[in-house]
């Protein structure tokens, strides 16, 4: 690697190390993205492309998501990947009574914080998706929400960063970084050292064997979710979909243990593929699937969409979300290391936060501020916890 120096260097070739570095090359700084494997090859090649918002926690949460489904509308006339997306809209279904009253107070908050999110009953909830099992009692429904290719949107965030000027390196790691005590100089990678003063940790389950390199605790464990996939029959299912016990694992503190219980996502991709998850579980940097977890998924899948019993299922597999202990990520500068940028921690939400993290950070680094505060996202709010 005859790279000797870079105005900023990135590490992680995910969709959020990429989106960064798309964002800095439209405001004219060419980065240098290092991927210690291929672009995608972590969480944001193995998972679901659903671009949600009704998963999100009204508040700072919800509005960055809402942010950032508009720039990823913009996107689709920007990017030099087509990345297939979708605005069918998003279910959220229901299938019992509490679900229900939950789900309405769900759906207020929602609404109050500016989503168009809707109460649908049996009778409109089979308008909208016509196959679903009748024993669903409604769903919760917003018509802004879509899907998209994560692996489309990846690579076309880092061809587009390569045609302003990034440089994006795979099969190179970050192995060290070098400070004066106060401010990074430096960043050592198992093929040499690039001069820097900017560095951001866009490593997503990996962050805190980064941080470990600079004595920095960050609080980012992967958490496990395995998916099946079946064969392709379009047409089965136009929104994405969730179960409102979905909502609640993700939401629930005791998900903080290993566990594959947690209701089902499903979204059909652009082929027609259908993608049935998934599970939480902390069970460290295993990517395998489990039987078990397989036969859950499998059981849910039909129980909800009854025609599944017939298709054929193709295949299985797993990625590791960056687990927060609030679920929230983790952006923005760090206290006393300057040029030490974090922007990992996305869990389950980071295909749909990628376009707004990549437009806030690239802000953070040029211009020194951002249009959204960070406040809520800084490193240090973790720090009196135990994880
Ligand atoms: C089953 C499942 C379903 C999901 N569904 C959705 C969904 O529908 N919608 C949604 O918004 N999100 C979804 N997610 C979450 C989403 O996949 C993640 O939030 C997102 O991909 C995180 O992106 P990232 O770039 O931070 O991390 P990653 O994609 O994991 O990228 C980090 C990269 O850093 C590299 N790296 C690590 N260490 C080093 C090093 N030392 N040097 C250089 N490179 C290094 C890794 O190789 C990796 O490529 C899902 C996740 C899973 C597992």
């Amino acid at each position: 690697m005859a790279l000797k120096n870079a105005e900023v260097v990135i590490a992680g070739g995910g969709v959020i190390g990429s989106a960064i570095a798309y964002f800095l090359s439209l405001k004219g700084v060419k980065a240098v993205l290092l991927e210690k494997e291929g672009i995608g090859a972590g969480s944001s090649g193995a998972c679901d492309g659903a671009v949600l918002m009704q998963s999100k926690k009204p508040g700072i949460h919800l509005k960055m998501a809402m942010q950032s489904r508009t720039l990823l509308e913009g996107l689709q006339e920007e990017l030099p990947v087509p990345f297939e997306f979708e605005k069918n809209g998003g279910l959220i279904v229901i299938e019992t009574e509490e679900e229900r009253v939950l789900m309405e107070r769900h759906v207020m908050a929602q609404r109050e914080a500016g989503l168009d999110s809707e109460l649908l009953d049996e009778k409109q909830l089979r308008t909208v998706s016509p196959h679903l099992s009748p024993h669903l009692l409604g769903a919760t429904y917003s018509s802004s929400e879509g899907k998209i290719n994560p692996l489309a949107l990846t690579l076309g965030f880092t061809r587009g960063a390569m045609q302003s000027g990034a440089r994006i390196v795979t099969g190179t790691s970050v192995v060290g970084i070098t400070t004066d005590g106060e401010q990074v100089t430096a960043v050592q990678t198992d093929s040499g050292q690039i001069e820097t003063h900017t560095f951001v940790n866009a490593t997503g389950s990996y962050a805190t064997q980064i941080g470990k390199m600079v004595d920095i605790d960050i609080p980012i464990r992967p958490k496990r979710g395995q998916l099946l996939v079946t064969e392709a029959r379009p047409g089965l299912l136009k929104p994405c979909l969730l179960t409102a016990s979905y909502i609640a694992a993700k939401y629930n503190s005791a998900a903080k243990k290993k566990t594959t219980s947690g209701g089902l996502s499903m979204d059909q991709t652009h082929n027609g593929n259908l993608l049935l998850g998934s599970t939480r579980e902390l069970v460290g940097y295993d990517k395998r699937n489990t039987a078990d977890a397989l036969k859950q998924i499998a059981s849910r899948a039909v129980r909800i969409l009854p025609g599944l019993k017939d298709m054929m299922l193709i295949r299985a597999f797993a990625g590791l979300r960056p687990y927060t202990p609030d679920g929230l990520p983790i952006l923005g500068k760090v206290d006393n290391l300057k040029g030490f940028i974090m922007a990992a921690g996305h869990e389950g939400d980071g295909i749909a936060l990628s376009a707004i993290t990549g437009k806030l950070i690239s802000e953070l680094i040029v211009h020194g501020e951002t249009a959204v505060s960070l406040e809520n996202f800084n490193l240090n709010r973790f720090a009196a916890e135990q994880i």
